[in-house]
């Protein structure tokens, strides 16, 4: 049968096709959700490992000048907003530091007020002092500033796709063209910076077919870090009363970006585990391999609602996903400080 084919194909190293993978999302069987999930879980291991990769994102300003219609930060909606100055940032990295972790992420809405000259002295000054790996998600910039965020020691950049389809891209974003987040997507590659994007998975009206795209896509692109996660209505923007996404078709397609993109970083996202409580131990068990903790401020991290009910993916969090899927933690953590932290770590792990 159908699945059976696909399993030999992927034994075989054979490229799944776009029919394939529309295959395996219509499927309501079981059985074919069960093995495509263990398929993915066999293949995680044999390409990344058993160890978690654990990156820490600062959500640093809400502002947004943008209106996507999905998302809680969007400009018309009404809400408290905040930017973090250049020593609030320095002091969350040197905690992160002090934790051991290896790459922090800086994220914000699309905020002007941080011009490059803000961004690269913030980047600089993490560079000198904790020499971190450095990922920025501030949205759209210029094909000039990628470059010059790649030189002043940015590692990657994380900007989603969202949707490959065109007429989806410029459903859900007010003020956002499809051919223009390609071209961004392009400067990036081109500036030498890796390539994060992926994607939201149950948006209103979208298709499989265009989810099958939407992984393929990935695949053409040469993504380094590919993050599916589910759509979530917010409250106060155009798609408040819009159906909220569901959680088995999240978990195929991250078990489908495993068995087609390979060797790539997958996390298990914040807003899957917003879904669903076990989102993330469900997700770690069917390909992806990274999480990304939240090291926004206590007093700030309720006013980063990108969605409504936020779960806060913190080390206590994390530390429970991991024990509950078996797999291990990364090496590179600072066990004794999280210990005195008053953490339930346990090094051999
Ligand atoms: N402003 C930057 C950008 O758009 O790339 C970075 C911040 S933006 C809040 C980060 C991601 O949040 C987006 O790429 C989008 O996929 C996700 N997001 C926003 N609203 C969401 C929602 N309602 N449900 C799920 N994910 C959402
Ligand atoms: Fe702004 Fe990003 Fe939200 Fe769009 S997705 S409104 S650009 S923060």
């Amino acid at each position: 049968d159908n699945m059976r084919s696909i399993l030999q194909k992927i034994s075989n190293n054979i490229d799944l096709n776009k029919e394939d993978i529309l295959y395996v999302l219509e499927s309501k069987d079981k059985i074919v959700f069960d093995a495509l999930i263990k398929t993915a879980d066999v293949i995680r291991k044999e390409c990344v490992g058993d160890r978690i990769e654990i990156r820490a994102a600062i959500e640093f300003s809400n502002y947004c000048i943008k209106n996507c219609n999905y998302c809680g930060l969007r400009r018309h909606k009404n809400q408290f907003r905040y930017r973090m100055k250049e020593d609030e940032i320095l002091k969350e990295v040197d905690k992160l530091y002090k934790l051991g972790i290896k790459t922090v992420i800086l994220q914000s809405g699309e905020d002007p007020y941080y011009t490059t000259e803000k961004i690269i002295s913030i980047i600089r000054k993490i560079k000198q002092k904790y020499k971190m790996g450095i990922t920025l998600s501030i949205g759209e910039r210029t094909e000039e500033e990628y470059k010059i965020f790649k030189n002043s020691g940015v590692n990657n950049y994380l900007l989603k796709i969202e949707t490959s389809s065109e007429d989806l891209f410029e459903y859900i974003h007010y003020d956002s063209k499809f051919k223009t987040r390609v071209k961004h997507t392009e400067w990036i590659k081109n500036a030498g910076l890796r390539l994060g994007s992926g994607g939201m998975i149950g948006l209103p009206k979208q298709t499989l077919d265009q989810i099958a795209d939407v992984i393929l896509f990935q695949k053409d692109y040469g993504v380094h870090m590919i993050g599916f996660g589910p759509f979530i209505p917010t409250k106060g923007t155009p798609f408040e009363s819009e159906k909220t996404s569901d959680l088995d078709l999240n978990l195929k397609v991250i078990a489908l970006t495993r068995i087609v993109c390979q060797n790539v970083f997958i996390p298990a996202t914040t807003a899957i585990s917003t879904l669903n409580r076990e989102g993330q131990t469900k997700s770690l068990l069917a390909g992806a391999n990274t999480i990304m903790l939240i090291s926004t401020p206590e007093k700030l991290r309720e006013k980063y609602g990108i969605y409504s009910e936020k779960n806060m993916v913190d080390l206590d969090f994390t530390i429970e996903s991991i024990k509950y899927s078996n797999r291990k933690l990364p090496k590179y953590l600072n066990y004794d400080y999280i210990q005195e932290l008053g953490y339930d770590i346990d090094k051999n792990l």
